[in-house]
């Protein structure tokens, strides 16, 4: 036909003619949907649209009743419709061999279609002004005519558009070509990739095609991809749909480059698809926008930052009374930071962030606070169980485990809500309530949530004091030193004495280290405190040896940090020698937990001391994950199998053979044994039986000053006896 010449035998002029209007990735604009929202009420359709059509796919150029911006170009109606200058009308889809097995009739279950070419000035056909229907529908020669006109005026405002452009100085059209569009199947197996994405990420069609789409995603970010795929596939609601989001991608060559990602999900008679239209805003960013997104936005993980989301709620409260503000973080965040790095740390943060962010709905705002910690806006406060359940599903996302750099990490979070107006009228109230209630959220144990209530401010202001007066404590030297024997489980004899740290406190009287020891192990305060102990125990043996109690050594606990800070033969070498005491007067005692966290390299300190004699003890034994063979690596003198074994020796089997097991390989390694927390002569005789060399326990003594030690057992070396241990049972 030879109308056709101009289109199918230019195919060259066409696409120059549809790319001069750099129409491609442009925003929507308000005339054009007015045109494409006043066609579906015209026609009574449920879907208008105008669709450029250009080499490989079909691009939605405004949309009203789908959110469907890319389609492949195969077999679609629009490139059908572009063939003849009158429009195409299709009553029957299903029924139309054309059509039948086309994406949008098989997934999107569209039935009847009416598209009139959009048609240049210089007569080329570069798109359609269509309307899309799901049930059948009989079109008449009226509206083929109401179309054709249609198109004539979306021309005219492409022409004044251009119009518009080229006084723009030189407007790039290569826009549109620079635009990855990318459709999937509900797996995320590629179906389409166009020129645009073979550009953007390096690989080719051929090679993506029935691939799966977490290619492009750099591995950080993967763990979370397929399931949010399956999860939607099966037909869960997702929140990236419909909106841009900013992203990080992966190209071919291993580099990454930030990405707005606008997503498109239809669901059909044979499941769900995905389209992606992605543009790359590495230029965009790297322009003046970097300099305002780097202000709002947090760099590892893309969300808001802590100012960005303030000025959100801010405005938010300035329009509506009501909102809730959410914070939560990880439960252990840190320990996976020092067990596996801040590489796996910052991946675990960034996949938080992308579940975070699949999680909101419209009008609800996310930002990564600082650290592990996270907040959520949501619009409306006054549904308290809306909230909570809100707050629920939070818990169970989090609790979901998370693949990151070759882990799975299954972790909990603690969340904390405050409520506007009923808590607080003002943002920076607001998020301090929000803080407060996760703070206590934490406190109860974590993984739960809390909602603010005012109990919590006084219970804050009186932890702040708390702490306040611990920082103070050291230098109004309120610390002291308490100290519990160590016996012979053969005949009694004293062995040893471990020094125990109290904290004598102006009102609150005499505290244990249960009231203020996780204080104290986060601050700097630990390492000082620790060289303190280290010194007031040594000094307190070298006294007791002036007083004439001699043969026992003395057991001296370690804060973490003191490893850390690197000088610890050094202290402990000349401390020895300040009070005149051998290597082997002293032994350092360190937990489980805290021996196994180590770099290997962080142990050389204690290495170096064992070879010089100095006694290294694995305290609370058996409440970590130490396996027995890790004991033959670390410098060992003496295992201080937990108390929890100990309480139920009698009456446990289990426990019984734990501790048989335990005493039969120290004594194979050449590791001295001592129970701890014995209460009673039968636990005691039990430990014996099961191999154990020493004990430690209420049984012999608890934790007393100095003065009081030496007084009792200056003469009399096996002063347990049977007395005491009537008293303390
Ligand atoms: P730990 O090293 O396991 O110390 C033994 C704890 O068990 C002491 O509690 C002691 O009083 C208690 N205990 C001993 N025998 C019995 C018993 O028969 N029954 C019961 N129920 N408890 C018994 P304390 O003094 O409250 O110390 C608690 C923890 O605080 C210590 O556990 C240790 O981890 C830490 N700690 C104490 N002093 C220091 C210190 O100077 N430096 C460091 N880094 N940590 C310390
Ligand atoms: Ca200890
Ligand atoms: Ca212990």
């Amino acid at each position: 036909m030879f109308h056709d010449d101009d289109t199918g035998g230019d195919e060259t002029g066409r696409l120059a003619a549809l790319h001069r209007y750099d129409l491609f990735g442009s925003p929507p604009e308000p005339d054009f949907d007015k045109m494409t929202a006043l066609g579906a009420e015209l026609f009574e359709a449920p879907i208008c649209a105008i669709v450029l059509v250009a080499e490989d796919h079909l691009w939605l150029k405004s949309h009203h009743g789908t959110d469907l911006t890319i389609l492949a170009k195969a077999k679609s109606f629009c490139s059908e419709a572009i063939g003849d200058s009158a429009p195409l009308l299709v009553a029957d889809a299903t029924t139309d061999p054309r059509f039948a097995h086309s994406e949008l009739v098989q997934l999107a279950g569209i039935r009847a279609y009416a598209g009139a070419p959009l048609t240049t000035a210089d007569g080329h056909r570069i798109g359609t002004f269509c309307v899309l229907d799901t049930i059948t529908r009989q079109f008449t020669p009226q509206h083929a005519a109401m179309l054709t006109r249609m198109a004539g005026i979306v021309v005219d405002l492409f022409e004044r558009r251009y119009g518009d452009r080229v006084s723009e100085i030189l407007a790039p059209f290569a826009q549109g070509a620079h635009m990855a569009l990318i459709t999937t199947d509900g797996a995320g197996r590629v179906s389409f990739w166009n020129v645009g994405a073979e550009e953007m990420f390096g690989y080719s069609r051929a090679e993506m095609t029935g691939q799966d789409m977490a290619r492009i995603v750099p591995p950080r970010f993967r763990g979370s991809h397929p399931d949010g795929f399956a999860r939607v596939a099966a037909g869960a609601e997702s929140n990236l749909a419909g909106r841009p989001l900013e992203l990080m991608a992966l190209r071919s060559d291993g580099s990454e480059f930030p990405i707005e990602l606008f997503l498109t999900i239809w669901r059909g008679p044979l499941g769900v698809g995905f389209g992606a239209q992605i543009q790359d805003i590495s230029e965009r960013r790297s322009r003046e926008e970097q300099l305002e997104y780097r202000a709002n936005h947090d760099p590892l993980t893309g969300l808001l930052n802590r100012t960005a989301f303030k000025a959100c709620v801010s405005a938010h409260l300035r329009k509506n009374a009501s909102a809730a503000v959410i914070v939560f973080d990880l439960d252990g965040f840190k320990t996976v930071n020092d067990d596996l790095g801040h590489a796996t740390g910052d991946a675990l943060l960034q996949a938080l962030a992308l579940r975070t962010l699949a999680f909101t709905r419209d009008g609800e705002v996310v930002a990564r606070l600082g650290g592990d910690e996270f907040a959520l806006l949501l619009a409306d406060g006054s549904e308290l169980g809306a909230i909570r359940e809100r707050a629920k599903t939070l818990l169970e996302l989090i609790n979901r485990p998370f693949a990151v750099n070759g882990y799975q990490l299954k972790l909990a979070g603690s969340v904390g809500i405050a409520i506007a107006p009923l808590q607080a009228r003002d943002t920076e109230a607001l998020l301090i309530r929000a803080d407060l209630a996760l703070f206590k959220a934490k406190n109860d144990g974590g993984s739960r949530y809390r909602i603010f209530d005012t109990g919590m401010e006084k219970q804050l202001a009186a932890t702040r004091v708390f702490q306040d007066e611990l920082r103070h404590a050291f230098a109004k030297q309120q610390f002291e030193l308490h100290f519990q024997p160590q016996v012979s489980l053969a005949d009694g004899r004293l062995v040893g004495a471990e020094a125990l740290l109290r904290w004598r406190h102006p009102t609150l009287g005499l505290l244990f280290p249960k009231a203020f020891l996780s204080i104290l192990e986060t601050h700097a305060l630990a390492f000082q405190t620790g060289g303190w102990v280290l010194d007031e125990a040594c000094r307190t043996l070298a006294q007791w040896r002036l007083a004439g109690l001699s043969g026992i050594r003395m057991g001296v606990n370690l804060f973490a940090a003191q490893l850390h800070a690197g000088m610890l033969v050094e202290t402990v070498e000349t401390t020895l020698a300040r009070h005149g005491l051998a290597p082997a007067d002293l032994e350092l005692e360190i937990t489980e937990t805290i021996a196994l966290r180590q770099d290997r390299r962080e142990l050389d300190p204690l290495r170096t001391l064992h070879t010089r004699g100095v006694g290294i003890a694995f305290d609370d034994f058996g409440t970590g994950f130490a396996s027995l063979s890790a004991l033959k690596t670390f410098p060992l003198s003496r295992l201080k199998i937990d108390r929890s074994f100990v309480q139920d020796v009698v009456s446990d089997a289990h426990s019984q053979a734990i501790i048989k097991g335990v005493a039969t390989i120290g004594r194979n390694l050449g590791i001295n044994v001592i129970a701890e927390g014995i209460e009673t002569r039968a636990q005691a005789e039990a430990l014996r039986e099961a191999g154990c060399d020493a004990g430690q326990g209420f049984l012999y003594g608890r934790g007393v000053p100095a003065d009081a030690f030496l007084a009792r057992y200056l003469d009399n070396p096996r002063s347990y006896a049977p007395a005491l241990d009537e008293a303390e049972a």
